[in-house]
């Protein structure tokens, strides 16, 4: 006897997804649970990969089984297959266990020929609608299975249309004569002519859909997705039922609950006197489900228990399709429906309150990314399609944001300072562009990549940022951006929208809309007025439930760790001190330090900054009343700090004092082939300790300070780019000292860690050496991706989107961990480093500890807490109860 290849509906269930499809298991599931559907029968997906392993032959016993069905729904409906006096219809379509694009779509009504047409106008006494169904049926047939170009039928529908009737308007002849003419396009494009005889169509339909699951299409989304050829696809053929039948007949899609917003109504809409493919097709505008409840009460009643019960049933929300036929309601198919991450949010608490679902699942059910929509403007999605589209880079920083053009830091804070809204566009940024940054709406480059100077402060700030919009040449002399490609050129003051979510640039002002729960952190809104914001603190407090890994922030100021706490954080995981040196004046006297050619002269000049860091630090522990701060010593390369054009090299040399050729000699002599690898990092520490020391001391007397007032503080003093344990001996020395200075002259005990950063491979394979010193590793993965794969963090933007778009990289390794090669050193460094010191506290604060899959991957490994930009801190929270709930699967 040869294997089961059919499944009738009656016979399958949901469990039963690999063998019948996604759509198969789901008709059988509702077949069972007694939703009213259409008879019809499943061929396994087994079946097609049997097809494949026999040379694109049916298996055996597969037609005969196929037959054996077909009777049973004969006999069920009442009506036979090719009769011409009562002819069954049956619908043809794909279904692989994922729904997939690229699969065959469906074909209707297929069983139709010039006898049965003639039996369907007379059974129905309706022509017009027989030859409706037949005019579809060779249009789909001729697009789907025989392959012909669909513009070439839609354009002879659009001609006999002609301007001011709709399709409901064409009569039977009409149709008739432009199936006719859909024939004659068969037979010239496809070279054969339209199989009369239903049986062969059965056949040829079921053929097509086994071809399709070796489409290229389909063969290059499964590429994608990891989806193995081997899964195969299912073919369901299905009675047809007909929502063309006059105006008590219609035919629709719906949503159990919004899957915009996530209220508890059903959202969908219908087309009276039309069939399945023309609502997504556009033909004429379909009405809001609402008004079935005014036009057929009755069927609205039902179908919305229906709904309700499919909801109850799977637990989740679902996505049906349905058609009513004369009055009858059936119901074609259901799954889970897609939502933004609003709606799956307020869904999962919803359900949980109503005791559909529990919190794990609740916490499963919503995608760590889809979080920002909470937070951040967006582009009116309705806006967003009339809008000009200028070009698109990467997509690096959360939001929407109008603005002007401005292409100078110092124009950009100055406009904004006198209540201009501008977008800061630059080729790329830099350190002392810092203040145009936080002056504008966002920030646009030409050049970089996702952990680029501009994307990094971007996120940072929480800042919309699109990077690496190779489209752009900025000239900043003529004050004009120029869109490649096109002869658009825009001008300095001109509007632009960027949208840090898709990467789109705009021209002009596309309308925006403010988050919410920013207007409740901000104090603009009371949060008992936004349920919004009720209902993202409920799900986050279920995620803390879970979680074991510690999540922290990356903040260099206290309004950034005011925001940060606001979000969750447990603390700071990196302080970035440099960004301090920028603010005001102090740049001065930075560059005072940097020329000076003394330690002494260097040591006055950096005691003109203590006191200021000092008031940073104190800033910042206050804000974070006891939870632990991690504070990094300087690490960017010095020639940062410099200027490069004549014109400013001229001005500062006259402000310091100092003769031109002097500081440019100065400049010259930091000048380097490779900054990334060069004079950074402990390194300058280790040349010129008096930074070391001045940083140290800032640090503990601002903890001395806090202390004295009350406030608890635990400093983590992280050292840089340390790759030998040397390094961190003779700059942990340094600190160390300074702590016992300070402690003994303040008479405070400052209870503090020492530790460094592991962002050099060599510091990953010494682990075990630099656990000898190190209390806490931090794994600045930015760095370490950027050494591991010999790709250089400012420079990758250029190469690396075009790794991904070949698909030589799922993904760019600075946005999503490379948990097989960098991660093999994060997994190295903990064990390394646990080897020599069990306590070791270890986390992580490259640009991924933000990023939800690398999260996982941190907890997965063991370390204690990840750190993050203060916005995305939600996001890992969310990851990091995942990753437990993923260990228990
Ligand atoms: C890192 O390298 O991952 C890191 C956090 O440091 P930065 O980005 O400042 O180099
Ligand atoms: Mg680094």
């Amino acid at each position: 006897m040869s294997k089961k290849w059919v499944y009738l509906f009656t016979e399958g269930n949901a469990s039963m997804r690999d063998l019948l499809g996604g759509k198969g298991a789901g008709v059988a599931e509702m077949t069972r649970t007694g939703v009213p559907v259409p008879p019809g029968f499943t061929i396994t997906t087994e079946a097609c990969n049997e097809y494949y392993a026999r040379g694109k032959q049916f298996p055996e016993g597969l037609w005969e089984q196929t037959l054996a069905a077909l009777k049973v729904i004969e006999e069920q409906v009442g009506k036979k297959f090719g009769d011409p006096d009562n002819p069954l219809l049956v619908s043809v379509r794909s279904g692989a266990r994922e729904s997939m694009p690229g699969m065959m779509d469906t074909v209707l009504n297929l069983g139709l020929n010039k006898e049965t047409l003639a039996g369907l106008a007379r059974l129905t006494n309706n022509p017009r609608f027989a030859a409706d169904a037949y005019r579809r049926f060779v249009q789909l047939f001729g697009k789907i299975v025989l392959g012909v170009d669909g513009e070439k039928f839609e354009h002879v529908m659009s001609e006999a249309k002609g301007r001011d009737r709709q399709d409901t308007d064409l009569t039977a002849e009409e149709l008739m004569q432009i199936a006719e003419t859909f024939k004659a396009i068969i037979k010239e494009d496809a070279g054969v002519d339209f199989p009369e005889d239903p049986y062969e169509q059965l056949r040829m339909a079921i053929t097509a859909v086994f071809n399709s699951w070796m489409g290229r299409r389909a063969v290059d989304y499964r590429r994608v997705y990891k989806i193995p050829d081997t899964l195969g696809t299912g073919v369901n053929v299905q009675t047809m039922v007909f929502g063309n039948m006059g105006n008590d007949s219609a035919t629709g899609v719906a949503f159990t609950r919004n899957p915009a917003t996530g209220a508890d109504e059903l959202y969908g809409e219908y087309l009276v006197n039309a069939q399945g493919e023309d609502v997504v097709a556009g033909i004429r505008t379909p009405k809001p489900i609402s008004k079935l409840r005014e036009e057929m009460p009755e069927v609205y009643e039902q179908f919305s228990q229906i709904a309700k019960m499919l909801e109850r049933h799977y637990k989740d929300v679902q996505d049906v399709e349905f058609t009513i036929e004369r009055g009858k309601l059936w119901m074609l198919q259901t799954r889970n429906g897609k939502r933004t991450g609003m709606a799956a949010v307020k869904i999962a608490v919803d359900m949980v309150n109503e005791g559909l679902i529990d919190k794990r699942t609740a916490l499963r059910r919503v995608q760590p990314e889809m979080l920002n929509q909470f937070l951040f403007p967006i582009v009116n999605p309705a806006a967003a399609e009339h809008a000009t589209r200028l070009a698109r880079g990467l997509a690096a920083g959360p939001g929407a944001a109008q603005g002007r053009i401005v292409l100078d830091p110092d124009e950009a804070a100055a406009r904004s300072e006198q209540g201009e809204r501008v977008i800061l566009v630059r080729t790329e940024t830099a350190p002392e562009d810092f203040h145009g940054m936080v002056a504008s709406q966002a920030i646009l480059t030409a050049r970089g990549g996702l952990t680029s100077h501009a994307a990094v402060v971007a996120r940072q700030l929480g800042k919309c940022c699109v990077c690496g919009c190779g489209d752009l040449e900025i000239d900043y002399k003529a004050g004009a951006v120029h869109v490649h490609g096109t002869d658009v050129i825009l001008k300095d003051g001109d509007w632009i929208t960027v949208d840090g979510h898709s990467g789109w640039v705009y021209a002009g002002q596309v309308e925006t809309q403010e988050a919410e729960v920013i207007q409740v952190i901000r104090g603009q809104m009371k949060p008992e007025d936004s349920k919004l914001y009720g209902y993202f603190t409920t799900f986050l407090s279920w995620a803390d439930e879970v979680r074991r890994l510690g999540v922290r922030a990356n903040a260099d100021t206290p309004t950034d760790a005011r925001v940060a706490r606001l979000f969750g954080a447990e603390g700071i995981g990196l302080c970035r001190t440099e960004h301090m040196f920028f603010e005001g004046d102090r740049i001065d006297a930075v560059r005072e330090m940097i020329v000076a050619d003394t330690p002494e002269d260097r040591r006055r000049a950096l005691a003109k900054i203590e006191p200021l860091q000092q008031g940073d630090f104190e800033g910042i522990f206050e804000v974070m009343d006891g939870l632990p701060v991690t504070i990094r010593t300087l690490d960017p390369p010095l020639h940062e700090f410099l200027p490069h054009g004549d014109r400013e090299i001229e001005e500062l040399a006259h402000k310091m004092g100092i003769d031109v050729a002097t500081l440019k000699a100065k400049i010259e002599g930091l000048r380097e082939a490779n900054p990334m690898l060069g004079f950074r990092g402990c390194r300058l520490g280790i040349e010129y300790p008096e930074i070391t020391e001045m940083q140290a001391r800032a640090i503990f007397h601002a903890a001395a300070n806090c202390q004295a007032r009350g406030i608890k503080v635990h400093p983590e003093i992280m050292i840089p780019l340390v790759g030998d344990v040397s390094e961190l001996r003779m700059q942990g020395d340094i600190v160390r000292r300074v702590a016992d200075e300070v402690m003994a002259e303040t008479g405070q005990k400052i209870d503090y860690l020492l530790g460094t950063m592991i962002e050099v491979p060599r510091a990953a394979l010494t682990a075990d050496k630099i656990a000898t010193i190190a209390e806490f590793f931090s794994f600045g993965t930015n760095d370490l991706t950027q050494m591991t794969f010999g790709m250089s963090r400012d420079d990758a933007g250029r190469f690396l989107p075009l790794y991904v778009e070949r698909k030589l990289l799922k993904d760019d390794p600075f946005e999503v961990l490379d948990q097989e090669g960098v991660g093999q050193l994060v997994r190295m460094g903990v064990e390394r480093g646990r080897s020599t010191r069990p306590d070791l506290k270890t986390g992580i604060c490259g640009e991924h500890g933000g990023e939800p899959e690398s999260v996982k991957f941190c907890h997965r490994v063991g370390l204690n807490y990840v750190s993050c930009s203060p916005y995305r801190v939600v996001i890992a929270r969310l990851a990091a109860a995942q990753a437990v709930l993923e260990e228990q699967k």
